[in-house]
């Protein structure tokens, strides 16, 4: 896949000093805007992200009601992006706990979902099976409500990433 010019006809100015950036060929000859004055390179990446899939004893799913844009009032997994301080695992934990009031660890890496992003233009969604090892079911945070419904009732989740690791699952389970 080569790098197109329109990918950063968008991107203007230089985020460390403000100078305007121009497109250039990079060492490795492909366009990217760089700053004239101090040299720095903006390179547009993917946003990494990370959801729970959190099952109870009865094999239901926990599911919240998303709070905010976007994709307010809908149904979605407990999710969030990436912090830079923090490893996709670490974010799964620490999203389980503040909208689900769940502790939490990592069992299983279920994969990974690359989807558009309407504001970063790809989001690529890591996808983890979570133990539930303590704390108190609540909503909160980006959490409007969280629920357990059975995975059969389960229908359009806010995100096709989202989905794609309910579907994940279910197969997961039916093959146990
Ligand atoms: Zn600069």
């Amino acid at each position: 896949m080569s790098l197109k010019k329109a990918t950063y006809q968008n991107i203007n100015y230089c985020l460390r000093c403000g100078s305007k950036l121009e497109l250039k060929a990079d060492h490795e000859n492909k366009i990217r805007p760089q700053c004239s004055n101090c040299g720095w390179k903006f390179y547009k990446n993917p946003i990494p992200a990370s959801t729970c899939i959190i099952l109870n004893k009865a094999k239901e799913l926990l599911i919240i009601k998303r709070k905010f844009e976007p994709e307010s009032g809908k149904w979605a997994l407990p999710s969030g992006y990436v912090e830079i301080d923090q490893n996709p695992e670490d974010t799964a934990q620490a999203e389980m706990l503040e909208e689900t009031g769940l502790e939490g660890k990592v069992i299983e890496f279920l994969g990974y979902y690359p989807d558009f992003s309407p504001l970063y233009e790809k989001v690529i969604t890591f996808g983890f099976l979570m133990e539930i090892t303590g704390g108190r079911l609540q909503a909160g945070d980006d959490a409007s409500e969280a629920c357990y419904v059975p995975l059969a009732e389960i229908q359009d989740l806010a995100f096709a990433s989202h989905n794609y690791f309910v579907s994940k699952i279910k197969e997961k389970i039916v093959s146990e």
